[in-house]
């Protein structure tokens, strides 16, 4: 599999950077996870939008989804000038929040399917698995296979006992490493700190940890250093880089 970090900030972009967004390849199949502010600029860069198989976005806060409402602009002006086949790209997001799973829908440009808790999806060469996590909203991990490699990603979490196992194994973790210690005011936090992404991917014995969705006033060192307590070997997300899985 082909891994393109597209955008690594949460809840706003670093200035020049994006929001949340992932672009995971396997041959033609070409599915982009997440669609945060400015990732459909970037998206553009490494994949025409009539090469996209399908879109997933783990939950409906902005920072994971304010380009779709751009993307589909694209979609539908390309549908009316002829230069792509008039099919709705798949989308699966959460049923809930409601009002704003029901802002996706627009003309005919999406074919948007409810994501829901241990939910099993293939999406040309690639599969995925969904596992409810703890978020504000209604928030879904995932783990994607090409059937010899796996990846897993957060989404948004707080910490949960499901996430070790679920992510157990995996040859990449990328976690929501959306907060320091410091900084974890209390038990209801909507983020992980380094510290516990650390945990996790020390107690999973993953092959690899990528730690994103990073708070943009954080220097890179110290979420490293954080996360490196637990799993020396972990490493921030690079922005337009792409990693073999
Ligand atoms: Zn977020
Ligand atoms: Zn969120």
């Amino acid at each position: 599999m082909k891994l393109t970090v597209l955008g690594k900030y949460g809840p706003f972009p670093a200035a020049g950077g994006a929001c949340s967004g992932y672009l995971v390849e396997k041959e033609n199949t070409k599915v982009l996870i997440e669609c945060g502010s400015g990732v459909f600029s970037r998206l553009q860069q490494v994949c025409p939008i009539n090469e996209l198989s399908g879109i997933i976005l783990s939950h409906l806060h902005s920072d994971h989804m304010s380009d779709i409402m751009i993307l589909r602009y694209a979609l539908d002006s390309w549908n009316a000038r002829g230069l792509r086949e008039d099919v709705p790209v798949p989308l699966y997001a959460p049923g809930n929040p409601v009002e704003e799973y029901n802002r996706l829908y627009y003309k005919n440009v999406f074919q948007i399917t409810p994501i829901h808790d241990g939910m099993q999806l293939k999406i040309g060469e690639l599969s995925f698995l969904f596992q409810e996590m703890t978020h504000p909203v209604q928030s879904f991990g995932m783990v994607i296979s090409d059937g010899i490699k796996r990846i897993a990603y957060t989404g948004d979490t707080n910490y949960n006992d499901k996430i070790v196992p679920f992510v157990r194994d995996v040859n990449l973790f990328i976690a929501d490493t959306g907060l320091l210690y410091k900084d974890k005011t209390g038990p209801g936090v909507p983020h992980l700190t380094a510290l516990e992404a650390g945990i996790i991917a020390s107690k999973a014995e993953v092959e690899k940890m990528m730690l994103s969705h990073i708070w943009p006033g954080y220097t890179e060192e110290e979420v490293v250093k954080e996360a490196a307590v637990n799993y020396p070997d972990a490493f921030i997300a690079r922005e337009m880089e792409e990693y073999i899985i």
